[in-house]
């Protein structure tokens, strides 16, 4: 069972999001479990206050070491095997070999920052790895939580309604995904592409193919010189990375 264990001063905004739709309704099935712990509950003074002046000064707040760390030990004792980790515009980029790795993995351990950030001094002691969902700064981890989760959840097994809809899309082969199209076959005098509905399934493996490379190099020259590279093959073992047609 997939376990993630969520720090944060704002408990309540869990599940939130992931109460709904694929990730909701994993949950009610017993597929993973979602624990949101409050810091706040393991402050020690009267104000419970989880956050002080930065030292060297400068605006803000700074989350404080000791009280996080009181929260961690509750929350994943030494020798819980998941991996912690603490949002933050700082952190490495997630990607979707990252979030593949942690939904094969036993769960794991997120902290939400707030303020400023969080003291240096814990994420070292404590054995953090900052992750970021992107160049922009948001107020706090749990949206960035959320949005860690959400990518991990559906991956787990048994969450998707069919398993192999996460092999095809973006990034599983380092390319952005091929457009897609449904019916009705003529909307607004724009039809179809006649290849999709012909029925020859390695000319629509081919043109799919095609159209992922063409928007990847049109749009992401970064995955698009990865892919090139040979960095943009599959993690999974055993699976031919480039054979679709
Ligand atoms: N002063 C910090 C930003 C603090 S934002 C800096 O300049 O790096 C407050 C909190 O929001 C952070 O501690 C982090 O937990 C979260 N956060 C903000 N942007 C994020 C991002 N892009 N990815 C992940 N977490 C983010």
């Amino acid at each position: 069972m997939w376990r993630a264990s969520i720090l944060t001063i704002f408990p309540e905004m869990f599940p939130g999001p992931l109460g709904a739709s694929l990730a909701g309704k994993a949950l009610a099935a017993g597929l993973w479990t979602l624990e949101a712990v409050d810091i706040r509950a393991h402050a020690t003074d009267k104000h419970r206050s989880v956050d002080d002046t930065p030292a060297g000064g400068g605006p803000g707040m700074v989350m404080r070491p000791d009280v996080l760390a009181r929260a961690v030990d509750a929350l994943a004792p030494a020798g819980d095997p998941r991996p912690r980790l603490v949002m933050s515009p700082r952190g490495v980029p997630l990607t979707q070999a990252r979030v593949a790795a942690l939904a094969n993995g036993p769960g794991a351990v997120v902290l939400c920052g707030r303020f400023e950030g969080i003291d240096e001094r814990l994420i070292e002691g404590r054995g953090f790895e900052e992750l970021s969902i992107g160049d922009y700064v948001l107020s706090g981890g749990e949206i960035a939580a959320f949005v860690l989760l959400d990518a991990c959840v559906r991956l787990l097994p048994g969450v998707m309604g069919k398993e192999a809809s996460g092999l095809e899309e973006s990034f599983s082969q380092g390319l952005l995904e091929y457009p897609q199209y449904t019916r009705p076959q003529v909307w607004e005098g724009r039809s179809i592409p006649a290849v999709l509905t012909g029925g020859d399934h390695a000319k629509v493996a081919a043109w799919r193919r095609a159209e992922s490379e063409r928007l990847t190099r049109a749009r992401r020259p970064d995955l698009w010189a990865a892919h090139l590279a040979g960095a943009g093959k599959p993690k999974r073992p055993g699976k031919k990375p480039r054979r679709d047609g």
